[in-house]
């Protein structure tokens, strides 16, 4: 059986010094369990996160630009983070919210990941507004195929996080399990009407301690991309050890 995977998005959270020892106490914690941690801190801190963790914790970076150099302000290639980090975050819904990534940059950003050898995470899901008029299904599977156009879906993990349900979108709304449920398998039979094949399909969205336990549980949830509740080291090493224990 392949191992369940949970992945913390650390955010614009840490400094670091906070992103180095959070790392470290983490991976003493979690490396030799039989679950795949990847920690995403802020670039800066790739660099020292990598020197702190062993064994089954890797890291991630929340993003990348789609090109390897040149003249593009502020960005970071695959190229720069590919010494520190095996795994890169796509999509983010805070980066298509409030720095226009669109699903064309979205897909020619996982070509560039997996070019340079990364494991993309690429991120889908619907706001609140989409959820209410009936497109969740449609803006989910768009995100999909304009997405993942020409991609060996089998080298990504795909994590379905829906804007609505995340701890800070402040909607107040709790996905349920059914609904979990639905949207996954939706979402695995369209991939593998589209492209022919399986990926990894995690949940994000307030996972925490308390419902990791049946979120986790279900058979069509490959892993978490934890937010909130990855900033400390107690409620993280929880959920993980709760999947490790599923
Ligand atoms: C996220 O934004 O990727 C996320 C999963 O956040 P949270 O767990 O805080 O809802």
């Amino acid at each position: 059986m392949v191992n369940k995977i949970i992945i913390a998005n650390w955010k614009m959270h840490k400094s670091d010094k906070e992103a180095a020892e959070l790392s470290k106490s983490v991976s003493d914690r979690a490396n030799d369990m039989g679950v795949d941690v990847v920690l995403c801190p802020s670039s800066v801190s790739l660099k020292s996160v990598s020197e702190n963790v062993k064994g089954k914790v890797k890291v991630g970076a929340q993003d990348i630009f789609y090109e390897d150099e040149g003249a593009f302000t502020g960005e970071i290639s695959a190229v720069m983070i590919k010494d520190f980090a095996e795994y890169c975050m796509i999509g983010h819904s805070e980066r298509r919210q409030y720095f226009n990534e669109t699903d064309e940059n979205v897909n020619k950003k996982i070509k560039k990941a997996l070019e340079h050898g990364l494991i993309p995470i690429v991120c889908v899901g619907e706001t609140l507004e989409e959820k209410d008029s009936g497109k969740s299904k449609e803006v989910v599977e768009r995100m999909l195929k304009k997405g993942l156009e020409g991609i060996d879906i089998t080298k990504v993990i795909v994590a379905y996080e829906p804007v609505w349900g995340l701890s800070t979108s402040g909607t107040g709304q709790v996905i349920t399990t059914e609904s979990i449920v639905d949207i996954h398998t939706d979402i695995k039979k369209f991939l593998k009407k589209e492209f022919d094949t399986e990926t990894s399909l995690c949940y994000g969205g307030s996972v925490n301690p308390k419902n990791a336990q049946e979120i986790l549980s279900l058979e069509c949830v490959d892993g978490a991309l934890v937010g909130g509740a990855s900033l400390k080291v107690e409620s993280f090493i929880e959920i993980v050890k709760i999947t490790d224990s599923i």
